[in-house]
C-alpha cells in the first residue's frame, strides 16, 4: 500500500496558528490541542474523534469548542472536510489541500494515496468544459484490505 508522507505537523500547526491570529481567535490550550490533531493526524479524524482525543487531557472541553476551531479552521482553508450525506464529516488538517480519497465502506478508513495523474485530469475538465477549475472532490469507495480479509 502506498500513503503519501505525512507533511511536518509543526509546520502545519504555525501555519494554522498564523492564520487564525489575523482572525484574533483566541488560542487556549483546548484549541491548541484540537490544531495539534488535525495537524499530525493522517486517519481523517470526526469531529468526535477529535473531542474524545481533547477531552482525555482537558477534561473540561466542549463539543462546540471542537466544532468552532474546525469550522473556522475550514473557513480558512486550514483543513479539508470530506463531507458525507449522514453527517459523519471528517477532516483533513495535514494536507488541507483538494486530494482524492479511497474510503473504506466497512470500517470507514480513509487513506490518502499519492496519485500521479490529478493535474491532468483538472486540466482535461477544463479542456472539456471550459471551466476554470479551481478545487475538486475526488473520493473511491470500496473495501480497505483489512476488511477484505475479514469478509
Ligand atoms: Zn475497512
Ligand atoms: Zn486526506
Amino acid at each position: 500500500m502506498q500513503h503519501r508522507d505525512s507533511i511536518d505537523p509543526q509546520k502545519r500547526v504555525d501555519e494554522m496558528l498564523s492564520r487564525l491570529r489575523g482572525r484574533d481567535f483566541r488560542i487556549t490550550p483546548q484549541r491548541l490541542a484540537v490544531l495539534k490533531i488535525l495537524a499530525g493526524s493522517m486517519s481523517h479524524p470526526s469531529v468526535d474523534d477529535i473531542y474524545q482525543e481533547v477531552k482525555a487531557e482537558f477534561p473540561t472541553t466542549s463539543l462546540a469548542t471542537v466544532y468552532k476551531t474546525v469550522s473556522l479552521l475550514k473557513e480558512l482553508n486550514e483543513v479539508l472536510e470530506l463531507g458525507f450525506p449522514d453527517g459523519s464529516n471528517r477532516y483533513d488538517g495535514n494536507n488541507p489541500l483538494p486530494h482524492p480519497h479511497a474510503i473504506c465502506m466497512k470500517c470507514k478508513k480513509i487513506m490518502d494515496p499519492e496519485l500521479m495523474n490529478i493535474d491532468a485530469l483538472s486540466e482535461e475538465m477544463s479542456r472539456k468544459t471550459g471551466y476554470k477549475i479551481f478545487h475538486h472532490r475526488l473520493d473511491f469507495f470500496g473495501l480497505c484490505p483489512d476488511c477484505q480479509q475479514k469478509n
